[in-house]
């Protein structure tokens, strides 16, 4: 394994070019990596500490190629790269995780229809393509549920909670999507995630399980490692690692959970790349997620996991910087929550 691996000096690229992959490019500088990275946009928190920054429409394949073409392998900063990108790039390099886990994780009905046929556990849902599926999705899953556009969804965006079935015709028009998902509105216990990594050679490394809070469908605050049954925990795990392995991902890869009223998990949905709720590994893990990203991508071993100490993780969304208080406040909240949590980190989102 050790020869095939791509080692220091090498250039990584990275699509996409938030603060995801920031945290990415910081980790690989730091580890003597070079970082390419190619988005729509100039002067993006990624590009600011990245070695060569590429401003390219992804729908743009020549660029796409020749990006790839000074670089020893491609990952990802969020899943919402077109396949065609990934597909164009893996003509020249290394594309980790490969363009087959964005086709699945990108699409909320692939996703969903991908976890039922390989029996991971998910909640009542349906696959809805006009009005009338809608009613008749919302006839068989009944009442709360919440409709999600199939495409390009995160925290909360194109959603719509239906309280009654009248609801229906107003949230299909406003979500104004061809192609949606129904679900039922899970009455959860709970919220939790597992971040986990896969090796080029099948190794396997997760960071225990992570309790997260969220606020108008958005993580507010996530707590490292979660204070839930050891059974549950468990599962959640084997879960994770379960659902790496069937969808042959080279690279880091989060699934989030629901933990029902019943002690059931049911996975809310994947997301194949570092997560908001690994922020905390930075400065509370032996490895953080980031480094995990690139050792997994560039065929290192695995980096250890360990929590040093328990953790948490505010999210502060805007601009806060002249709110300390705001933050010290959140934090203080989780403190006394937690009891026995350590404030480890808070995260300011850009
Ligand atoms: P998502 O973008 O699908 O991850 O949704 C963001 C958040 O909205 C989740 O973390 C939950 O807090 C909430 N949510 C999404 N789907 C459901 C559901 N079916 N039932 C209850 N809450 C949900």
């Amino acid at each position: 394994m050790i020869s095939a691996a791509i080692l220091p000096g090498a250039r990584i690229g990275v699509l996409g070019s938030g603060q995801l992959g920031r945290m990415f490019a910081i980790a690989a500088r730091r580890m003597g990596y070079r970082v390419h990275v190619l988005s729509p946009d100039t002067d993006t928190p990624t590009g600011q500490v990245a070695d060569v920054e590429i401003a390219a429409d992804y729908a743009d394949l020549d660029r796409v190629r020749s990006f790839a073409r000074d670089v020893e392998v491609v990952t990802f900063e969020f899943e919402n790269v077109p396949y065609a990108t990934a597909e164009a790039a893996a003509e020249h390099a290394l594309v980790r995780p490969a363009g087959a886990v964005l086709h699945v994780t990108q699409q909320r009905g692939r996703e969903k229809q991908f976890l039922a046929a390989h029996g991971f556990p998910v909640g009542p849902h349906a696959l809805v393509h006009s009005r009338e599926e809608l009613l008749r999705a919302l006839d068989r899953i009944g009442v709360p549920a919440v409709l999600k556009s199939a495409d390009f969804g995160y925290d909360g965006k194109g959603q719509r909670v239906l309280r009654k079935v009248e609801d229906a015709e107003s949230a299909w028009r406003s979500i104004g999507a061809d192609s949606c998902v129904l679900e039922a509105f899970v009455d959860f216990a709970l919220e939790c995630s597992v971040v986990a990594a896969r090796g080029v050679d099948g190794a396997y490394a997760d960071f225990g399980v992570v309790e997260n809070h969220h606020v108008d469908a958005v993580l507010d605050v996530s707590i490292a490692p979660a204070r839930v049954e050891p059974r549950i925990a468990r599962r959640a795990r084997e879960i994770a690692r379960d659902a790496l392995e069937a969808l042959d991902v080279v690279g880091v890869l989060c699934v989030e959970f629901f933990v029902t009223r019943a002690g059931e998990l049911w996975i809310n949905e994947l997301a194949p790349r570092p997560h908001n709720s690994g922020h905390w590994s930075i400065d509370a893990a032996l490895t953080c997620q980031f480094e995990q990203q690139l050792r997994a991508v560039c065929g290192l071993p695995l980096g250890d996991p360990s929590l040093l100490r328990p953790a948490a993780m505010a999210n502060l969304l805007g601009d806060l910087w002249l709110e300390a208080d705001v933050a010290a406040a959140k934090l203080t909240a989780v403190r006394v929550a937690g009891q026995a949590v350590q404030i480890m980190s808070g995260v300011l989102e850009l």
